[in-house]
């Protein structure tokens, strides 16, 4: 039984272990980094499905390549364990959590249908996408503060750097800009927080070009998707599938949760199309949706890690429209792709 660090240094060269489990090495796929390398850009933890984790993009195929090898050496080839305090100990499979508790593989694997019964050894793919999920957000918590610090977008360098200077256009302006996100042939709903579930909150469900022609005057709420022609109630059942991820974190402040739009942005891909500063403590993020559920699932593990609310993949929820007043402040677009 060998130890899987001692395994994981042949693999990857030395490793600066910052816990039991995970610690900082050379990216496999430094030489195609686009811009400069941070000491802490790279990450490797053996726990739970193991993974190689590089804040840099242009690398993902010689990471992928090596997290194929990483999981076949490590998770499916050998039983391997590892001494925690207290004479505890983690498992291949086992996935060690923040606050230091052991997630035990037979708790992920339960419920998956892929389990080998009679094999041998242990493999990761047993513990299915839960197993994928949770090495995730173990993951994200290890990478908290160096993501915070590596993708730092504090609320002066969002202004700035929009694509489309925004932040000064008045209320009209500022609704109209927003309703050019939305395709022309979409309703959407704008209201406040009960306009919606009976028959006569339908005039708060509206085309585009209605919302245009009425300018920002229906309330403060609108939603991440948009809904079905004739509908009065924003359940999810009346969305119509054209939507955006709206992201934003109770917890960290306006100059902190940029590092998370960024975060998502430029290293998950998943396009920025608007912040909005909703007049109160935070910001709201809006990006394209996940495309599958797979992704989804593991997108809530880590912006929850970040204080943001799992709520928000509820695309029927409501969240604030620019253009509107709050408490004498308008609700206003900071940042627009062009
Ligand atoms: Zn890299």
């Amino acid at each position: 039984m060998s130890d899987p660090r001692t395994i994981a240094s042949r693999i990857l060269g030395a490793i600066d272990w910052q816990n039991e489990v995970s610690g900082f090495c050379q990216c496999p796929g430094e030489s195609l980094h686009t811009h400069g390398n941070g000491k802490k850009d790279c990450r490797v933890s053996v726990d739970g499905a193991p993974t190689v984790f590089c804040f840099h993009s242009s690398c993902i195929a010689a990471v992928s390549e090596v997290n194929r090898r990483l999981r076949r050496v490590l998770a499916d080839c050998h039983e391997w364990e590892i001494a925690l305090p207290g004479g505890r100990v983690l498992r291949n499979g086992d996935v060690l959590q923040h606050g230091g508790e052991v997630l035990r593989r037979e708790l992920l694997a339960q419920g998956h249908g892929a389990s080998r019964r009679g094999a041998r050894t242990w493999s990761y793919e047993q513990g299915g996408e839960r197993l994928v999920v949770e090495t995730v957000r173990a993951l994200a918590e290890r990478c908290r503060p160096d993501l915070l610090e590596t993708f730092h977008w504090p609320y002066d360098r969002i202004l700035a750097d929009s694509p489309l200077q925004v932040a000064g256009r008045d209320p009209e302006d500022q609704f109209r800009t927003w309703l050019k996100l939305w395709p022309a042939h979409c309703h959407v709903w704008i209201g406040d927080v009960y306009s919606s579930g009976k028959p006569e909150h339908r005039t708060h469900f509206r085309p585009v070009s209605d919302w245009y022609q009425i300018g920002p005057v229906m309330g403060n709420y609108t939603c991440g998707s948009a809904f079905k022609p004739g509908s009065f109630s924003r359940s999810n059942a009346n969305c119509d599938g054209t939507r955006f991820l709206v992201v934003e974190s109770d917890s960290l402040a306006k100059d902190e949760v940029g590092a998370v739009f960024a975060y998502l942005n430029q290293r998950l891909h998943f396009n920025l199309h608007a912040v909005i500063d909703t007049a109160g403590k935070s910001l709201h993020g809006g990006f394209d949706a996940p495309r599958s559920g797979r992704i989804e699932a593991q997108l809530k593990a880590t912006l929850t890690v970040f204080g943001c609310d799992p709520k928000l993949f509820t695309y029927s929820q409501p969240v604030r429209v620019p253009g509107a007043y709050r408490n004498g402040k308008m609700q206003r677009l900071i940042w627009l792709k062009s």
